[in-house]
């Protein structure tokens, strides 16, 4: 059996607001550990509009989605915050002493004194085919993440990839290209006959399929064909004629992005108001004692799902945590970062 984590700060969700937790639990000495369901730090910013510029983060005219994680972690690093990243919260409970045991779907756990929910939206997790039958094969011959860079996992296998858009274009270019990853055949399916890329993608895919290397269908998967095992075929409806094609399958890779569920978070027994966490605004603490929640997953009168409002309530929520971690301390004074050595000094500047 794993370890538990024991730590003063677990924050759930590694958007922009809970990697702006970070750094105001890091300024009051308190480190956090970040977790997140996707594999990489930066919430929507990144995950739904990491090239559209964003306006109205004080102080920075213009910027991206992906310039402002990038300045956030940028920011942290003094810190040396630890990230679990792929990691699903599923449960959370709040043991008598209020510590809270945190767990993950992978079985990781975290005893924590406190507990900052800045889970937005909720957790992004892969777009599934509704195909209750292709369960069972999920990890073996269905996959929802790519594999790494020099897998030769699907090398000689009759591949098929879902999906209309760049990410599942980067599959299809990938694996069929020479070389040791190279699948035996590569079938790419999306339910419409239009891909959504740039118009040298698609030319490059166009070029692929006329040299027999590629094949598109657009259609839906609406069945399988399989032994005691193992998946054999997939049954695929196609849009042309509307008839159904028996497609050889040794591996499924599903490329249909991402959308967040917010879950779990439902049964951790705190106040929610329409999916939202209530809070206070003095501390923007939930009904739970030593619970926070901030940014888009938390709700109170007036809450604007801006980013520059999650960076005020991650700054109160900060000093308000100083109680459950040292509570026979006064209350923290307040320091500028531009004259207290102490703050210098976990700053790591001089
Ligand atoms: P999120 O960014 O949603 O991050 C939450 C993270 O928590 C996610 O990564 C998720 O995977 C993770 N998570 C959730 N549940 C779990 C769990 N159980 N276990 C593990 N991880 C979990 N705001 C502005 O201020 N200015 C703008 O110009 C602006 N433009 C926008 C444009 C678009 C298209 C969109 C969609 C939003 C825009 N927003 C803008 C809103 C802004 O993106 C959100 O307010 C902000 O992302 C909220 O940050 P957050 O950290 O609270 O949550």
């Amino acid at each position: 059996a794993r370890s538990i984590i024991e730590t003063d700060a677990v924050i759930i969700g590694a958007g922009p607001v809970g990697l702006f937790q970070a750094f105001e639990l890091g300024l009051l000495g308190i480190k956090a550990h970040v977790l997140d369901a996707l594999e990489q730090p930066g919430g929507q910013c990144l995950e739904l509009y990491p090239n559209k510029p964003i306006y109205d983060i004080p102080g920075i005219p213009s910027c991206t989605g992906r310039e402002l994680v990038a300045s956030l972690l940028e920011q942290i690093r003094p810190f040396q915050t630890p990230f679990h990243l792929g990691e699903t919260v599923v449960s959370v409970e709040q043991k008598t002493d209020g510590q809270f045991l945190v767990e993950t779907r992978r079985g990781t756990q975290f005893l924590s004194r406190t507990l900052f929910v800045a889970a937005g939206v909720g957790a992004f997790e892969p777009r599934k085919i509704p195909l209750e039958e292709l369960l069972p094969y999920t990890g073996s011959q269905l996959f929802y993440q790519v594999p790494p860079e020099d897998g030769s996992c699907f090398a000689n296998k009759h591949l098929v990839i879902v999906g209309g858009d760049d990410e599942a274009l980067d599959c299809v270019f990938r694996f069929a290209q020479e070389g040791p990853e190279q699948a035996a055949s590569v079938t790419l399916i999306h339910r419409r006959t239009d891909i959504a890329t740039t118009p040298a993608n698609l030319e490059r895919l166009h070029a692929l399929c006329a040299k027999q290397q590629v094949r598109f269908i657009a259609g839906q998967i609406t069945g399988l064909v399989q032994d005691e095992h193992e998946l054999q075929a997939l049954i695929v409806s196609r849009v042309a004629d509307n008839l159904d094609e028996h497609l050889p399958t040794d591996a499924l890779l599903v490329r249909l992005g991402r959308s967040p569920k917010l879950g779990p978070i439902a049964q951790w027994g705190i106040a929610l108001e329409r999916k939202q966490i209530v809070v206070n605004t003095e501390h923007f603490e939930s009904s739970t004692a030593g619970l926070f929640a901030i940014g888009d997953i938390n709700t109170y009168p007036g809450k604007k799902k801006l980013i520059l409002c999650g960076f005020h309530e991650a700054t109160l929520a900060a000093f308000a945590a100083m109680r459950y971690i040292y509570p026979s301390q006064a209350p923290s004074p307040l320091l500028y970062t531009t004259s207290s050595p102490q703050l210098h000094n976990r700053l790591g500047v001089t």
